[in-house]
């Protein structure tokens, strides 16, 4: 048997030390353990003291006017006796009388203020002002944690399960209804990715539009800030967070709800990319309700053509399925219709498969393999006559493409990808050799180049 060794016990410096004063409620206790524990998973020292310590976080309470009293007061002690201060907890998140952060207007020289439930906001707080001790265990994790994807784009989860129950999907029942990550976790992440490298951020979840739903669009916190949990904020934060790399953010499996239409403002803006990956699944209302589909009932024409109203650019993917039980001639016709009338860019489509223990399985006239085999590949005749069109009215233009191959230093071209094409599921821009040698033809940077034909789902362009 071998007893456990801490990080610090490892190292020949002594371990830097955080004082922790705690008030308030249980839930405010919670907080506390939280930090403590990833305090001491960090391996700094912790102590209920401001004796030998580095710096002190101080848990407040704002609930009575107390309380407010309380915190305060502990909050200018611990500034006289140690001098270096972070506030939390709820007193953080309380207004002044004349607008503006209480804490601030009364203990200007605190380092941060953050509201509850900010663990890592507090963390990122304590890093800046007293770097992590050494870990020889994890210090060669880069801080970005281990990604899968090429260095310069990456998948930034928000959340996970889903609160639908559609009749061809056991997803809910593997993994439960939607859980929120907290937007103070998600900001962190993205901008630990944006710092790291990362030129393309893809926001992914089951049900992005649902975003904050479990949490009814609960305050949550980033770098000292009030951010509500919801999708309209989360997608301004992560823009606003791209900006200065010049990074894109990129939305997957928006559900067409009516309050998304906020945010494609923030494409026409180009905070965001303008492209919107929507799974339709149906345009028929009547397979839609078999379906049990998310927004079944909204009028996804009329939202499509209000989207493209406030942001012409904008690119719309979707998935689509051929032949689900029931799914009649003519209701198969209404989805060729749909795709024709609703421009979509990208489509993809699968023919119905059932899958154990989906509730669809159950549902009467099944359409034969061979029928709905047929179906995908005239709905996917259709899809490309509609993407082959818009692909060839961007000859002549010129686009930003982000670079994923470049064999030969670029000398020979590469491949890339521009707003209208997500890695792995669209279209690639295929990069001839340029005229002469680009200094931005590598991969994982940004290269303009210059539209000058179509090629199936891709586009060709010479580097400019
Ligand atoms: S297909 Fe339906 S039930 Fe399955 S994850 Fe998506 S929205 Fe949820």
């Amino acid at each position: 048997m071998s007893d456990a060794i801490s990080p610090a016990a490892l190292s020949s410096a002594p371990a830097p030390k955080v004082g922790f004063v705690s008030l308030g409620c249980p839930k405010a206790l919670t907080d506390a353990e939280l930090i403590l524990t990833q305090l001491s998973a960090e391996g700094y020292q912790t102590s209920k003291s401001y004796d030998g310590a580095d710096l002190v976080i101080v848990n407040t309470c704002g609930f009575i006017d107390d309380a407010v009293k309380e915190s305060l007061d502990a909050i200018g002690e611990a500034l006289a006796e140690n001098g270096k201060v972070i506030v939390t907890g709820c007193l953080g998140a309380r207004e002044g009388d004349q607008g503006g952060n209480l804490v601030r207007q009364m203990h200007p020289s605190v380092l941060a203020v953050t509201g509850p439930h900010a663990t890592h906001e507090v963390m990122e707080a304590v890093h800046s002002h007293l770097p992590k001790p050494h870990d020889p265990f994890v210090d060669l994790v880069p801080p970005q944690g281990i990604k899968l994807t090429p260095r310069h784009y990456a998948y930034l989860k928000i959340s996970e399960g889903c609160n639908h129950r559609c009749t061809f999907c056991i997803i809910p029942s593997m993994r439960g209804d939607l859980v929120s990550r907290p937007i103070g976790d998600v900001l962190g992440e993205a901008h630990k990715l944006f710092e790291a490298g990362v030129k393309e951020l893809l926001v992914v979840s089951q049900d992005t539009s649902a975003y904050g739903v479990d949490v009814k669009y609960r305050t949550g916190f980033w770098n000292g800030q009030p951010v509500k949990t919801r999708l309209l904020d989360l997608v301004r934060r992560l823009g606003e967070l791209a900006r200065p790399y010049g990074a894109w953010v990129r939305l997957h499996y928006v559900y067409p709800y009516p309050h998304v239409d906020e945010v494609i403002p923030l494409m026409a803006e180009g905070l965001v990319l303008p492209y919107l990956d929507v799974p339709l699944q149906h345009s028929h209302p009547d397979v839609l309700r078999r379906m049990k589909r998310p927004a079944s009932g909204e009028k996804n024409l009329e939202r499509i053509a209000r989207w493209r109203e406030l942001c012409p650019e904008i690119v719309v993917r979707s998935t689509f399925i051929a032949g689900f039980p029931g799914e009649s001639d003519a209701e198969f016709e209404d989805l060729l219709a749909f795709v024709r009338e609703a421009r979509i860019d990208r489509a993809g489509c699968f023919a119905y498969s059932p899958v154990t223990g989906a509730a669809a399985n159950g549902l009467p006239d099944p359409v034969p393999d061979a029928l709905r085999e047929e179906r995908r590949v005239r709905f996917m005749a259709v899809a490309e006559e509609v993407s082959t069109q818009k692909l060839r009215s961007r000859i002549g233009a010129d686009m930003q493409v982000l670079v994923d191959h470049a064999p030969a230093l670029g000398r020979k071209g590469g491949v890339g990808r521009s707003y209208a094409d997500a890695p792995e599921i669209d279209g690639v821009v295929r990069l001839l050799a340029p005229q002469k040698i680009s200094k931005t033809l590598k991969v994982g940077e940004f290269t303009r180049a210059r539209i000058v034909d179509t090629d199936g789902h891709d586009l060709v362009a010479l580097p400019i």
